[in-house]
Formats: structure tokens, C-alpha cells, sequence
């Protein structure tokens, strides 16, 4: 059931499945402090085929193409892009002889704990972990009991100010 703001039309429950998709906003984000925006819409895009099936999907170049405005060169750049950060790995099939691609949704898309060396140099290190003295951005702590802990180490976190975007 979906309850909707009468006045302003705000959705406050969105259904799962059907319609909806998980937008990996952290991925998105380093996407776009790297200036790659083809990569940024391509994932995307690949986001968009996610069923009830699982985080795999395989349109074709052509579909892609269709669905972003993008070319097959700027397909293949903004693939390696995206597999260069981590967060799809592609695996090849043949439908007959054509080759074809899978493309897997890695978990750092949407927990920036677990991106590469490539990716987490884009991340926003607004925290600071006392106990291990890590910064960590928004993705590496949760929140306890007794306030924001560390994943991983469990020490308590505090606000060390947004730095300067890279
Ligand atoms: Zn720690």
C-alpha cells in the first residue's frame, strides 16, 4: 500500500520490487568526483534492467545505447570505468556466436567500505574513528547504542568536518 501526501503528492512507502530499483548513491558520487559522467549514466542505465532475479543484467551495446544516448566506443569506455573502480565485474557468454555481456553489481556500489584503491580515493572522509584514528566517510560507521561506532573495530566516531571535495 502506498500512502501519498494528499497536498503535496510525497510518496512516504515505496514499494519494493515492481518498479523499483536500489540507486547505488555512493558509487554515484565517485563517479562524478572523477568527472566521469558516461560511466556515471552507464551504470545507470545497467541499474535500470536490476528484476526480481538479482544483481545481474545483460543488455546488449544496442539496448545500452537506447536507454543513455551513449555510442559503442563511449559504452566501452564508461565499462572500464566502471570495472576499473570496482563496482561491476563483466563476464562474457555466447548466444550462438555472439558474444555477449553479464554485467554484475558488485557491493561497493552501495557501501563505500568495501570500494578499491581507485575508488575510495574519491570517497568524503568526514569522520574519524578514535580508537584506530581512520578517517571514514559516511559508509563506515553505523549507529549503536551508545552513538556512531566504526564498522569493523567498533571504536566510537566523531565529525571532523567536510574536507575539501577532490
Ligand atoms: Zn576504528
Amino acid at each position: 500500500m502506498q500512502k501519498i501526501d494528499k497536498k503535496t503528492g510525497e510518496i512516504h512507502t515505496i514499494r519494493i520490487k515492481g518498479l523499483w530499483a536500489p540507486l547505488p548513491i555512493p558509487a554515484f558520487q565517485v563517479l562524478a568526483r572523477q568527472k566521469e559522467w558516461q560511466a556515471q549514466k552507464v551504470l545507470v542505465c545497467l541499474v535500470s534492467f536490476i528484476g526480481n532475479e538479482g544483481y545481474c543484467v545483460f543488455p546488449s551495446y544496442i539496448t545500452i545505447a537506447r536507454a543513455c544516448g551513449i555510442g559503442q566506443n563511449g559504452i566501452r569506455k564508461a565499462l572500464d570505468v566502471l570495472e576499473e573502480n570496482g563496482f561491476i565485474k563483466i563476464h562474457k557468454f555466447y548466444e550462438g556466436k555472439k558474444a555477449r555481456n553479464k554485467y554484475y553489481f558488485q557491493d561497493c556500489c552501495w557501501d563505500s567500505g568495501k570500494m578499491n584503491k581507485k575508488a575510495s580515493q574519491f570517497l568524503k572522509r568526514t569522520h574519524m574513528c578514535l580508537d584506530c584514528k581512520k578517517h571514514i566517510d559516511g559508509g563506515g560507521y553505523g549507529k549503536g547504542p551508545a552513538g556512531k561506532v566504526h564498522w569493523g573495530c567498533g571504536g566510537p566516531v566523531i565529525k571532523i568536518g567536510i574536507p575539501k571535495a577532490v
